[in-house]
């Protein structure tokens, strides 16, 4: 019997999976063999869809609205969102400059593929979300890192911004508030960033602010709403994080009009629009009311206060104080170069996660897997008690490591 030769495409072959979905099926797969997991490695609310907007999702199948939709999006959602940023963003955008897709991580990867071409590069700030650098590979690009460090809040300064650009960056991916740290840039340090892009005519701004809703304190402010950026900004944003809507896919960008034309015609040979029934319950979430999303916020505010006091209190961990998302990102590097009990030497965060797993049950993510190995993810989209369980195993983690 012949066996067929797979050959996969290059690009394809050369890809890495995605960190965070990994860890999330590897915490799943050891809960099915009976390991008691805490999971604090989700990039999820782990609320339940606010009632209107799933009776609004289930109105639309009652009556049938479960046909195609124009490409881009649904009109009355598009104009949903063309109004909402002009409230709530103070950025002035046509329906027609609006590409809605399956959840933000299509639109990125639209985006980048409508831009990108090879030998372009890829300005991405780290700590960044894993997938950015594989989008830019795909399309042929070279992701360029920039690093960041914790004590500047992992957040990008304008002189390491203006070292980094050079003559083929094409594209600036901004991530405020930020997965994986929680920073927030704040309006000043947009604009002193805004400032030195004035001075770099090619250079496109995809500015990702799909955690915009999840904030403990700091404005939002939308990267395109500076003066002179809206003609160079792709605004991405979803449902899934502000509004618990993750399984609804449903996200969208908003473009100068050539790139959303660019945009909408990948989406029309690949995808289609998005499912009509999530559409649907989108134009419902811009209509709900802040109630239900202040009150998750409130619960994420009040687990961070819990998670960073206590990383604090544990020896040789520094940890910011995210101001925005549900992820801390604490530098856990004095650990590096120490032995378990068993005998193995944690040379990286990635050792450091696994030794966490394996060994004391609970699912974190790499930094390796953000491009910043000194460091690693909690996601505090969990229970209060999940979180203090999770919490004294990696405190006995640590404690046990020599
Ligand atoms: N951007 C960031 C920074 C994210 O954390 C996520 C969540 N996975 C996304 C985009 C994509 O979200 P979704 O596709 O669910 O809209
Ligand atoms: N945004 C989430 C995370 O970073 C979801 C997983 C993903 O899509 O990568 O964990």
């Amino acid at each position: 019997m012949s066996t067929a030769q797979i050959r996969l495409n290059d690009r394809v072959a050369a890809m890495q999976p995605s960190a965070t979905l990994a860890m999330k099926s590897r915490a799943a797969e050891m809960r099915r063999q009976g390991h008691p997991v805490v999971a604090l490695s989700a990039g999820e609310p782990d609320f339940d869809t606010p009632a209107p907007i799933a009776k609004a999702g289930m109105q639309a199948i009652q009556d049938g609205f479960t046909h195609y939709t124009e490409n881009p999006g649904m009109q009355a959602l598009r104009e949903a969102i063309a109004e909402k940023l002009e409230r709530e963003n103070d950025l002035r955008v046509s329906p027609d400059q609006i590409v809605c897709s399956n959840g933000a991580k299509q639109s990125i990867a639209l985006a980048v593929h409508a831009l990108c071409d090879e030998g372009d590069e890829v300005l991405i700030p780290a700590p960044y979300w894993v997938s950015y650098p594989e989008m830019a590979r795909f399309a042929g690009a070279t992701p360029q890192v920039v690093h960041t460090a914790v004590d500047h809040d992992y957040k990008l300064s304008p002189e390491r911004l203006d070292e980094a650009l050079t003559e083929r960056t094409r594209l600036f991916i901004l991530c405020s508030p930020s997965n994986p740290t929680g920073a927030v840039y704040s309006a000043d340090e947009l604009e002193a960033l805004a400032d030195v892009l004035r001075r770099y005519d090619d250079v496109l701004v995809l500015s990702d602010e799909i955690y915009e809703y999840v904030l403990y304190g700091a404005d939002h402010v939308a990267f395109g709403s500076l003066p002179g950026m809206r003609d160079r900004t792709i605004t991405v944003n979803g449902f899934s994080k502000g509004f618990a809507m993750t399984g609804w896919r449903l996200g969208y960008l908003a473009a100068p009009t050539p790139i959303a034309d660019a945009c909408a015609k990948i989406q029309g040979q690949f995808t289609s629009a998005p499912s009509s029934i999530s559409q649907k319950a989108g134009v419902a979430a811009y209509e709900m009311g802040s109630g239900p999303v202040d009150d998750m916020v409130a619960a994420f505010r009040e687990r961070r206060d819990v998670v960073v006091d206590r990383l604090r209190s544990l020896e040789g961990v520094q940890c910011p104080m995210p101001q925005g998302a549900f992820y801390v990102y604490p530098d856990v590097s004095s650990y590096f170069g120490a032995e378990t009990p068993g005998g193995e030497t944690i040379k990286d965060s990635s050792d450091l996660c696994f030794y966490l797993l394996e060994e004391h049950h609970v699912a974190l993510v790499p930094g390796t897997a953000f491009g910043a190995a000194d460091g690693l993810r909690i996601s505090y989209a969990s229970s209060m008690d999940d979180l203090k369980t999770g919490l004294d195993r990696i405190e006995a983690g640590l404690e046990a490591l020599r």
